[in-house]
Order: C-alpha cells, then structure tokens, then sequence
C-alpha cells in the first residue's frame, strides 16, 4: 500500500509527488507575501502555489485586511462569486470557531470533504452541516485555514475538485499546511505593518495639530491651520468649518470649495445636519455623496461641486457640539475605521484650541471695552496691588498730575507716587491717602489733595479696597475727581458774601446805633413813635445777626469754627439767655430747669450763647400757638448737656439730621410762613462740633421737639 501512495503522488495534482514542483510552489509563494507587493498580488500567488501542490480545479484564497476588507483571488470563479464564496466559507469557519471548543488546539488543521456536499463518516461533523448551504461543486475539497497568531481566522484556502485526501497525500496536506501558515505570517506582518502606519498617521496628526493648533490665540490662525490640515494629513480636496452661531450655522474657515455650495451648507447646516451630528456626536461619513446623501439637495449640491466623498467631524466641547469640521473629496474615497478615528482625534485637538481662541477673544473684547471705559473716564483712576504696585493708571490720572507717558506710573510703588503728589505740591497730610495695601485693609480713606503744579487744583481723593469674587483683599482703586471748577465757584460765593455782609453790617450799625440814640433821649414822644423805634432796634439786630450768620459760615473753612476757649460755668449763660428771651413773646414762658451739679466746660462763650439764643428763638418760632419753652441743663457723664423743649410744630423724623444741613428748611414753600433762611442750625451745629460736642433732635410732629446738645465737660 505504501509503495502504492508514492507512486500516486508523483506527479503535481496528481497521484505522483513531485517535490521539486512543491518546493517552487512554495518558493515562490513566499517570496510573493515578503514582497510587500499589494494584497491582492501575492494572494494570486498563493493561490498558484495551492494549485501546484493539490492539482485541484477550483483554488480560492482569501485573507482579510487589517481594516476587515475581505480580499479573494480565484482564477476559477466570477470575482462576484468568489468574494460571496469566500464571505460565507469565513463565516463558516468562524462560527465552527465558536462552537467547537477544540478550535484552538487544532491550529494548523485542515479541513477535508471527501465530497463537499454529501455526509460522510468521519469528516468533520459541523462543517459537514455548515458547507452544504455554499452549494460547492460535488468533488472532494479541502479548507485551509489562515489563522493568526491569537487564533483568530483571517482568511483560508479552498481547493476543490482534488482526488480524496487519501490520494492527495501526506506531504502534498503537509505542503499546503507550510503554504496557510507561511500566508498566515505574511497577513499578520501587513497587519502589523498596517497599524504601525495607523500608529505613526495618527501620531503625525497630533503632532500636526500640536505645532499648528497648540501656539496660536487668534481664531483665524487656528481655523486657517485646520483647513490646511485636510490636505497635509486627509489628502483632501477641500475642507470647511462650520460654527454655530446665534443666527444659524456660518462657515468660518473654508479651502478648495466655492461659496455657493458653502452657502448652501450653511442652510443645511441649520436646518439637518446639526441635529444629525448632535444625535451621533461622532463623526459623520459619506462614502459616495452619488448615491448617499443627507438628502436629495444635499447631492445635488455635491454633484454640482464635484464632491465624491466627505467626512464631517463635529467640534464638541463639554458635550455641547459648537461646530464642525468637513473634509471633501472629489473622488470617492474609503475611510478606514482608523483612519474616521484619526479625524476625529485631530478634530478633538482643534476643538479645545477653537474654544480656548473664543475665550481669549472674548477675555480680549472684555479687556479693552473696560480699557474704553477706564480711558475715558473724567475722574483719574490709579490701582495697585497688595504688595502696592500699581498695575493701572488711566490717561486722565496723567493728565491731572502733569504728567506724560513716559513717567510710566505702572509698575512702581504707592509710596512712590504719594512722593511724586508731594513734589506736585500736595501736603503730606493729604497724601495720606495714598495707603500702604497692608495698613487698614478695608478701610475707605478719603482726602482733598491740593496741587500747586503744574497748575492750581484740587482733588478729592477716595481709596477703597478692591475684593474678589471670595471677598479677600486684592489691592486697592483711588479715584480721584478734580473739584478745582466748584471750588473757585465757591470761594467767589464765599468772597460775595463776605463783601455783601461786610457793605450791609455797616448801614445796619448806624441805622440801630440812631434808633438807640432817640430812644435813649430824654424827650417825650408819642407811644408810636417808641415802638417804631423799638422794632427798628430789634429788626436791625436780626438782620445784623443774619449778617453775621452769613459771615461765620462763608469764613468757616472746613467745618470748623475759630474759637476763644474759657473755663466758664454754663449754668450762668443758660440763665442770661432765658433771661434776656424770656420777654420777647408775650404768648410763650420761657423757663429754665437745672439737673445735679453742673460742672464747668471748656467754651467759647460767645458762641455757646449764640446755640442756645438760636434754639430757644426757634423754640418760640415753630410754636406759633404759644406755650412752654422749656431750657434744660443737665450733668451728663463726662458732658453737660443742654436741651430746649417746645411744644410746637415737630419735625417729622426722615428731617431730624437735614435740620442741620446748610440751608435746609422744612417749609420750602412760597408762603415762608415762618421766614428764616436756614443757616442758624447749621451753625448751631459747626459751633458744638467746634467744641468736640454733639447736637440732635428728637421730634413729634404736631406735639413738639427738643434739640439738645452735649459739651465735654472739665475735669476738675
Ligand atoms: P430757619 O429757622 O432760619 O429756617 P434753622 O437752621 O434755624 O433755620 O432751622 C432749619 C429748619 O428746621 C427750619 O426752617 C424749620 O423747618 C426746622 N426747625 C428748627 N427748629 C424747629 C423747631 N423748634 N420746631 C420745628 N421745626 C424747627
């Protein structure tokens, strides 16, 4: 018998072995796979070297690429035939993979059928069951599979029509069991090679979309780098951006493709495709814009371009898509499923250098409207930091101190520039206000800076600490407001008055001076007569005293009075006042009511006098249905307090502090019923705070009020 089995196998195909003609076969096979030459080449070789070693009639091989593209070569069938053959013969082997459990141990198994189609003892039980639905020709057959290194099938080779096995021989299995695995190896180094292409494409595209994505701010920069980029990685055609904005999807950056059918894209941007991307959130591929489309207009428009295939990429950011990223071919164009991923890798990349360049222009346009703002601003603006360096100071500061640009005010210190107010003229006092950061943190400080350079003017200066969002101290804005035009306006107002008071005071002295001198003569007159002196006595001295009101707040500067200052025993004065009010109106009583011992204060006599003649007066004024006055002086702790008590008209209690105002008075309206101009309070007040005192008023409308005001009073 086995002298029997070497005779057959002498010749290729046939029952005789050739060797020689195996080796060659096999030669050349493996010299085809190394080539490196196209797939399709070296399997055609494959498939010569199984014919050469089985003799069969039918060969078919088949291997799948890297990316599953399944490739055939059979010089024995349609390619149509052969790819659905090989389609369904992988399959078969795949799903015997699955399950049968010795799958793995039978690596370099092939598989016989001693007739494809009919059952036969002994053959493999399951592809027995699985082949007969490929309706193969009735003649034995033989599959060998190709099956990598992790056991997965990548592709096999059929032979058909051959002798049984039995015939076909021993070492013509064994020879096509070398030809599997050699084919084997050389799919798994393509697919090796295959993916290190991938690695270094994809690696390509990072570093791409790092050198050209990673550096630049500016939006365009970016969206020109992205455009670009199609071409250099995607060997595109053409490629555009699309963002969407408030009105609807606009192409920001576009190359290679006209504006007509960008504007159009736009359209259809707002309309469909935005929403498909939001559904997908990956990317979106058409293969072959002929026959697969958005829609109907969508491949009119690219056939109109003469746009095969595209790729849409959407840019997301935080899980929100902001736009997309096309990339156009004008012929059609296979993306691998490496090759989607890399786009969108680099579209992943572009997507966080779009999004930082819109938040660098919008901090950008943020920025200089503030920088508007502050360099228009009619008050000079200077900030510094907490280690008191100034990072800010506006054109007007400038200007206000005489200074030009090139005193480069930013970046030197407060202190430094509280010494350049001083050489300006500032007192030291009045730049106290230029505050160390450091030194009372949150307190407001504020001054009125006098310039003497390079010309006369006053500032009023605020400082106050500038907070952050957590409301910790970050440094410090000083405003300041040049008050030069309304302080020369009043201190002619003031110089008025003084000249008005002082032409006034004058007739009015003599005009009193003659109506004593006639009173006092020892000749008798008509009751008349006396009281029409008498009123020109007493009329002249309000006017006089109005004059002198008049005087003392115009001289006052700064809010504080000159004064005389004497030990004196206040209970005296109160008494000469009560004393020399107390006649003046017949319908009102004027009394007086002492509390404990009082002790002696620290005043100006004069002026203590002219407080409390303006409160009892007023006290008789606004109580115009007569009644009490009630003058009060008591021991306080520390201060003697004075009050004056009516029961008249009452000041309601949103006045009882505008009482005090300059010029202020409750009836404002044309009947002035009770006349008045509205200085005596104010001076009241100027005089106590002169005195280190304090003054107030507690009111009830309709039932009366008492003003009260307190002195320090001597330590004995
Ligand atoms: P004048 O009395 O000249 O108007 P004052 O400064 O003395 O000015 O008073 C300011 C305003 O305060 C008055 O106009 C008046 O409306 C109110 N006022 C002052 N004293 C009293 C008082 N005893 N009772 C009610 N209102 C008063």
């Amino acid at each position: 018998m086995r002298n029997n089995e070497a005779q057959q196998e002498n010749a290729p195909g046939g029952p005789f072995l050739n060797e020689g003609l195996i080796t060659a076969a096999l030669w050349r096979a493996a010299q085809a796979c190394s080539s490196g030459a196209a797939i399709s080449g070296w399997l055609a070789r494959v498939e010569q070297a199984a014919r050469d070693i089985t003799g069969a009639r039918l060969v078919l091989v088949t291997a799948a690429d890297d990316d599953q593209t399944i490739i055939t070569s059979s010089a024995d069938l349609p390619p149509d035939e052969s790819a659905l053959l090989a389609g369904s013969l992988m399959q078969v082997l795949r799903i015997r993979d699955l399950s049968s459990a010795t799958g793995r141990t039978e690596r370099d198994r092939l598989f016989m059928l001693e007739n494809a189609n009919a059952a036969r003892k002994g053959e493999d039980i399951l592809l027995r069951e699985l082949v007969p639905q490929l309706r193969l020709p009735p003649s034995a057959a033989l599959i060998a599979p190709l099956r990598a290194t992790d056991g997965q099938i990548v592709g096999l080779i059929l032979t058909q029509g051959i002798e049984t096995h039995r015939v076909l021989g021993v070492k013509r299995m064994q020879a096509l069991q070398v030809l599997a695995f050699q084919t084997t190896l050389s799919i798994e180094g393509r697919h090796l090679r295959q993916r290190s292409d991938t690695f270094c494409k994809r690696m390509e595209a990072i570093r791409y979309a790092v050198d050209h994505l990673a550096a630049p701010l500016e939006l365009e920069a970016i969206l020109e780098s992205m455009v670009e980029a199609a071409e250099q990685v995607f060997g595109a055609d053409g490629a555009s951006i699309y963002l969407g904005q408030r009105e609807g999807v606009r192409c920001a950056a576009s190359r290679g493709i006209s504006k007509a059918y960008l504007q159009r894209a736009e359209q259809l941007g707002s309309e469909s495709f935005w929403d498909t991307m939001r559904s997908t959130k990956g990317p979106i591929y058409f293969a072959d814009l002929s026959t697969e489309a958005f829609d109907a207009s969508h491949r009119e428009m690219a056939r109109q371009e003469g746009i095969r295939s595209m790729v849409l990429v959407p840019l997301i950011w935080e899980d929100t898509i902001f736009g997309g990223f096309a990339i156009y071919h004008r012929s059609v164009r296979p993306y691998s499923y490496d090759e989607m991923e890399l786009a969108q890798t680099f579209t992943e990349h572009a997507a966080v250098a779009v999004h930082r360049a819109r938040i660098y222009k919008a901090a950008q346009r943020t920025r200089s409207n503030l920088e508007a703002v502050i360099n228009s601003m009619s008050d000079g603006l200077l900030v510094y930091d907490r280690q008191g360096v100034i990072i800010l100071a506006n054109p007007r500061l400038y200007d206000m101190f005489g200074l030009d640009k090139s005193a480069k005010l930013e970046h030197s210190h407060i202190r430094d520039f509280a010494r350049l107010a001083q050489t300006k003229g500032a007192s030291t006092s009045a730049t106290a206000v230029y505050i160390e950061p450091d030194s009372e943190p949150l307190a407001r400080q504020h001054s009125i800076v006098e310039l003497k350079h390079p010309e006369i003017r006053y500032l009023e200066v605020v400082n106050q600490p500038v907070m952050n969002r957590s409301n910790d101290l970050i440094g410090r804005a000083i405003f300041h407001h040049d008050i030069t035009r309304e302080r020369d306006s009043q201190r002619v107002k003031d110089e008025f008055l003084s000249m008005l008071s002082h032409e006034l005071r004058t007739p009015l002295t003599s005009i009193k001076g003659y109506a004593q001198i006639l009173l006092r003569r020892p000749v008798s007159r008509p009751e008349s007569d006396v009281r029409a002196l008498q009123a020109i006595d007493v009329q002249t001295d309000k006017m006089l005293r109005l004059i002198e009101d008049l005087l003392t707040v115009s001289r006052t500067e700064k809010g504080r009075i000159p004064l005389q200052l004497e030990r004196m025993d206040p209970v005296g004065l109160v008494q000469s006042v009560v004393d020399h009010l107390g006649g003046i109106s017949p319908r009102h009583e004027v009394v007086l009511e002492i509390t404990g011992s009082i002790p002696r204060v620290s005043a100006d006599s004069r002026r203590l006098r002219d407080v409390l003649i303006n409160l009892v007066e007023n006290a008789i004024k606004y109580s115009p249905d007569g009644g009490r006055v009630i003058t009060q002086i008591a021991n306080g702790s520390g201060e003697v307090t004075f009050s004056v008590t009516d029961f008249g008209i009452g000041i309601p209690e949103s006045s009882w502090s505008r009482v005090f105002d300059e010029f202020y008075q409750l009836d404002s309206s044309n009947s002035r019923r009770f006349g008045g101009v509205g200085l005596g309070l104010h001076i009241c007040k100027l005089i106590v705070e002169a005195h280190g005192g304090r003054i107030w008023v507690r009111s009830v409308p309709g039932e009366g009020s008492v003003f009260s005001f307190a002195l320090p009073a001597c330590a004995d």
